[in-house]
């Protein structure tokens, strides 16, 4: 299966010296949380850093590089995504508490996770990870959060791979966080994080912790294939609520429907299209924009070519 890495590679033969895991048009579908999608035209997950910074350094420059966590916020087109995409998980998963409130975290590690730690270690302030099914790579790049926290209020700095493979590490500070994006430049792979919290009793954080499970469960769709909120809220206006008030729950494209329970969540009904899911939203954003001449923003990251699957 390497051998179909050759073409990608300035020197063929450094397949040899790779010991992660290689597949050639693989397919998004069980790998994305829409469960819809085309195929990635090389998908490498890297053992180690070690690893990753080989391949790196022996991309040819031509190839379009793509970095994924869990795909909790990606939508894969259906025509597939062309060049070579790299997931996140296998070893990059560490977790290390390095002084009083400061935990190093590898970028694969799922959010979830992090939240259970901080638990551990008596870390206040980052209970809300455990809202956001990603990675924390994926997290950092979104600037993700909920219930008025953010990556961008516990990052203290990033360790980075560039595209060379070279480490590169950012203070906070030189990251331009915005509400969902950063200007984290596209081929700059997360490889770690160092996150900052504060003292906080135990019972306190697994309250919160357990605040934050109820209020998902009430209000957000549970157990079926989604991508989160679809469009970013536009100033004052949550999408939400702007969504509801054209009275579309339910609405379907093909197999992509609008969630009753959670208006800004799109549901795959079971045998949906990443082209139902873009089709949907866009009658949304036209929607809306007729209705209150607001233009939402897509929150989703929607990626490749059209086509069929
Ligand atoms: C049910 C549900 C609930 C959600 N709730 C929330 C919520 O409350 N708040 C919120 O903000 N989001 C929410 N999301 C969206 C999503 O979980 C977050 O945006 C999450 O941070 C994405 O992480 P990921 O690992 O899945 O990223 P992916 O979807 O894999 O990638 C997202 C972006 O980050 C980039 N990226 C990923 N990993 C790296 C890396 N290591 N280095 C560089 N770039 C990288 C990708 O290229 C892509 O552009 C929800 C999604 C679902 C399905």
């Amino acid at each position: 299966m390497f051998n179909n890495l050759k073409p990608i590679l300035k020197t063929p033969s450094v397949v040899d010296e790779l010991s992660g895991k290689f597949f050639y048009k693989k397919s998004v579908k069980n790998l994305s949380w829409f469960k819809a999608g085309g195929v990635l035209e090389y998908l490498y997950i890297p053992k180690n850093e070690t690893d990753l910074s080989i391949l790196l350094n022996e991309l040819i420059p031509s190839i379009e590089l793509t970095i994924f966590g869990k795909l909790s916020n990606t939508l894969i087109r259906d025509g597939g995504l062309s060049g070579l995409s790299i997931l996140m998980p296998s070893d990059f998963k560490k977790l290390t508490h390095k002084e009083q409130n400061i935990l190093n975290v590898g970028s694969g590690a799922l959010d979830k996770e992090v939240a259970k730690k901080s638990i551990d270690f008596q870390i206040g302030g980052l209970e809300f990870l455990s809202g956001i099914p990603g990675t924390i790579g994926g997290g950092i790049f979104m600037n993700a959060g909920c219930y008025g926290s953010e990556f961008k209020d516990i990052v203290l700095d990033v360790n980075f791979l560039n595209r060379n493979g070279k480490k590169i590490k950012k203070k906070a500070k030189e990251i331009d966080f915005k509400y969902r994006e950063s200007n984290i430049p596209k081929d700059l792979i997360i490889t770690s994080v160092n996150l900052m919290g504060f003292k906080k009793n135990k019972e306190e954080i697994k309250r919160k912790i357990c605040e934050i499970s109820k209020k998902r469960i009430s209000s957000q769709p549970q157990g079926c294939p989604t991508g989160g909120s679809t469009f970013k809220n536009y100033k004052n206006y949550k999408a939400w609520e702007l969504i509801s008030k054209l009275g579309v729950s339910n609405l379907r494209c093909g197999g992509a429907m609008i969630s009753d329970l959670h208006n800004n969540f799109m549901i795959n009904t079971g045998k949906a299209k990443a082209s139902d899911f873009e089709n949907l939203g866009e009658i949304i954003i036209d929607k809306v924009q007729s209705q209150f001449g607001i233009k939402l923003e897509w929150e989703i990251q929607i990626l490749g070519k059209n086509g069929k699957n």
